[in-house]
């Protein structure tokens, strides 16, 4: 059976991915599987350069197929931000903690209690051949400074899909049937669904 190595070290992230993948014959690792996996430089500028920038480096160094993904936050209060900078929002140590924290501050400081803002995921699947391919995913949804629901991860309880209800309180299928990353990974199995014997 293929080998799939996915390129993350946020195991709320691979959990999702490994969801989605179940119905793939496919075998998933992650990189928990390997002993000492050095950090990738992610410096890339769009989710797009992340993500083939992890994809590379982890294929290259477990000589297998990679998936990659990269995804953010867009809230348009704050251009865009944090956008690329997502995970690290709050400097070096941050973690969902400290990163919401700064949300809720950052549109404080502004005087602004909702803001229309976007999910975005990347995806970028590197083969032991060297082919690649890449597929995306986009939820649009409103930032309130009310969050709610403790499932998910990251953003989730600020992130509100309808009025009253948000990305947290979904179960873990429900969110992968309407996230961005779920989008992107639905698009991804197509595309390896056609190499896979
Ligand atoms: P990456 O691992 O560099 O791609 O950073 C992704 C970061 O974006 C995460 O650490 C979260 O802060 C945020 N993020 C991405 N996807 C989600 C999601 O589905 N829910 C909540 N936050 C997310």
């Amino acid at each position: 059976m293929k080998k799939i190595v996915l390129a993350s070290k946020n195991s709320d992230k691979v959990k999702e991915i490994r969801l989605a993948l179940q119905s793939l014959p496919v075998e998933i690792l992650s990189l928990a599987d390997f002993d000492e996996m050095p950090d990738a430089v992610e410096d890339g500028l769009t989710f797009e350069d992340n993500a083939l920038i992890k994809a590379r480096f982890f294929g290259a160094r477990t000589k297998l197929a990679c998936l990659a993904d990269d995804s953010g936050l867009e809230v348009d209060a704050l251009g865009g931000l944090p956008g690329v900078y997502s995970a690290r929002f709050s400097g070096y140590h941050a973690d969902d903690t400290t990163n919401n924290q700064k949300l809720v501050d950052e549109l404080k400081k502004i005087g602004v209690t909702e803001s229309k803002a976007d999910y975005r995921c990347v995806l970028a699947f590197v083969d032991t051949d060297g082919s690649e391919i890449v597929t995306s995913g986009k939820i649009d949804g409103t930032i309130k400074l009310a969050p709610k629901g403790n499932g998910g991860f990251g953003y989730d309880p600020y992130f509100y899909i309808t009025e009253s209800r948000t990305m947290a309180q979904l179960s873990p299928a429900e969110k992968n049937s309407i996230s961005h990353r779920g989008a992107a990974l639905a698009k991804m199995i197509l595309e390896l669904k056609g190499r896979l014997p």
